[in-house]
């Protein structure tokens, strides 16, 4: 167990100097970031800021990526994608637990995401939102420290996205992953994180502490009505 001030200066995320070039043109350049634990963060930035690729570079997926920095152990890192990225070929419960053993939590991680008896589901048989429900249970039975996001849920309808967030700002609410969450939707970014990244021209230009408890409070009635239909 950690002690309190390890908890307070514990990082999940800690970027020096992180730069990333595609054939001489310069996407990432240069970002210091540093994520405490526990911390929700949504970075938004015009299509084709370099979003994507910084999260890439989060999760350690790229390579070719120059600067120094810190994560959180990798086997504790998530990433949920825009697609459920779910295997067609396995049930929705084979899905959650795969590489992993502990089938007891992987149906209880389908439960929490609202998906309770569709263990032997098919992928295919999901609606959209369903399968993200999916996705997030997958990476939740992992236990990740970081929960890295790339506009997870930029596929679904309005109504659906509502319900998702409600979601996600609950398991994150019980869980207390770090999150980083990209999105190009702005009241996403509001509604879901206590802190906002713009990402501009390579660099972090905008480093915003969502002020609570105001803008949520603007959205609460709306999301209370929709939590008992979850
Ligand atoms: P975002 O997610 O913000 O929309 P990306 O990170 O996907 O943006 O891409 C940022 C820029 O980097 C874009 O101009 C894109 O074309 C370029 N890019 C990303 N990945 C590659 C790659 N593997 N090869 C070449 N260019 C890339
Ligand atoms: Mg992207």
């Amino acid at each position: 167990m950690a002690t309190h001030t390890e908890q307070l200066t514990r990082v999940a995320v800690q970027l020096r100097g992180l730069t990333r070039s595609f054939g001489g043109r310069t996407v990432l350049d240069g970002i210091d970031l540093d994520i405490p634990a526990g911390q929700f963060v949504a970075l938004l930035g015009h299509s084709g800021s370099g979003k994507s690729t910084l999260l890439r570079a989060v999760a350690g997926l790229d390579h070719e990526v120059v600067g120094s920095g810190r994560l959180t152990a990798p086997e504790r890192v998530s990433v949920v994608f825009q697609d459920s990225r779910l295997l067609p070929w396995r049930r929705v419960l084979d899905n959650v637990l795969l590489g992993t053993d502990g089938e007891d939590r992987g149906r209880e991680a389908l439960a929490e995401v609202g998906l309770e008896g569709r263990e032997r589901a098919w992928p295919n048989e999901l609606s959209g939102g369903e399968a993200q429900r999916a996705a997030l249970a997958r990476s939740l039975v992992r236990e990740p420290e970081l929960l890295l996001a790339d506009e997870p849920f930029g596929a679904l309808d309005a109504l659906t996205r509502i319900k998702m967030h409600v979601l996600l700002r609950e398991l994150w609410k019980r869980h207390q992953p770090s999150v980083l969450l990209v999105t190009h939707d702005v009241d996403e970014a509001i509604v879901l994180a206590d802190r906002v990244l713009v990402l501009e021209e390579g660099r972090i230009g905008l480093d915003l502490t969502i002020d609570r408890p105001h803008p949520r409070s603007y959205r609460d009635p709306l999301l209370g009505e929709y939590r008992e239909r979850l």
